[in-house]
């Protein structure tokens, strides 16, 4: 009985989603943007737990400018809030690692539902909700992904819950943010090498290598054909061509 209504309730879920689908693809982004953050303490720990305490908007006003400077870069003024909202307490489905399509299909409804169970009230109506979920910074490596839907416009986050990895985290939440408007990898999914050209911060630099920066959607700095560095911090990146045409601030 019980299975059946879940099942209901995910085909409704579906319908709802085909419906939206056209109407959610091209971001208006000559309106206010809302992107909603809610914390999550994925390991419920003390320490992440003191972190996330200490947190408010200011940590994320960075995302807020980087976005908007960004975006000048291709003529576009942007309005853009990051807003920091309360802590859920309820974690998000795992997301599938090498799953298949179907995986990634009943995953996705599943979050659809967890978010329209459990997103806490906003003032505003969120163009983009990320759950953002902490980890103790003692795992080392998150092996868990991160992922952001276009179609729903909601995503999840993993980051260390720790001040050493504030300005690391925030490179991550722009690279999910752009997900969630439309954005994709820039980077090879096997061997995370940036893509060339678009995966480049500076395609028609000469020599082209090393990069000084990394394009935000390859969220690497290529040094040489096989050396690449993570972005420790939105300043090393900037958003390229076709991550821009992508989100919409181009006409394609
Ligand atoms: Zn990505």
């Amino acid at each position: 009985m019980f299975k059946n209504i879940r099942i209901l309730i995910l085909l409704c879920i579906l319908l709802i989603v085909a419906v939206n689908a056209f109407d959610d693809k091209n971001h208006n982004w000559q309106k206010a943007t809302y992107v909603y953050l809610f914390p999550i303490n994925m390991d419920n720990d003390d320490k992440v737990q003191t972190y996330i305490n200490t947190l408010n908007e200011k940590e994320f006003a960075q995302i807020n400018d980087y976005i908007k400077e960004q975006a000048k870069r291709y003529h576009q003024s942007v309005t853009i809030y990051y807003r920091f909202g309360e802590q859920v307490k309820e974690i998000p489905p795992a997301v599938p690692r090498n799953g298949g399509i179907m995986d990634a299909i009943i995953w996705s409804l599943k979050f659809r539902y967890y978010h329209f169970k459990h997103k806490p009230d906003t003032p505003f109506k969120p163009d983009l909700t990320l759950y953002l979920q902490y980890h103790s910074p003692n795992k080392h490596i998150l092996t868990e992904t991160s992922t952001a839907l276009q179609n729903g416009r909601i995503g999840v986050v993993n980051l260390f819950g720790t001040d050493k990895k504030t300005a690391n985290n925030n490179v991550v939440i722009a690279h999910e943010s752009l997900h969630g408007f439309g954005a994709t990898d820039k980077y090879d999914l096997k061997t995370g090498i940036p893509l060339y050209p678009q995966g480049y911060a500076n395609p028609s630099q000469n020599p082209v290598l090393p990069q000084k920066q990394a394009e935000l959607m390859a969220v690497h700095i290529p040094i040489s054909q096989d050396k690449f560095e993570m972005a420790r911090e939105l300043k090393q990146t900037v958003v390229g061509e076709l991550t821009a045409k992508e989100i919409g601030w181009i006409k394609k």
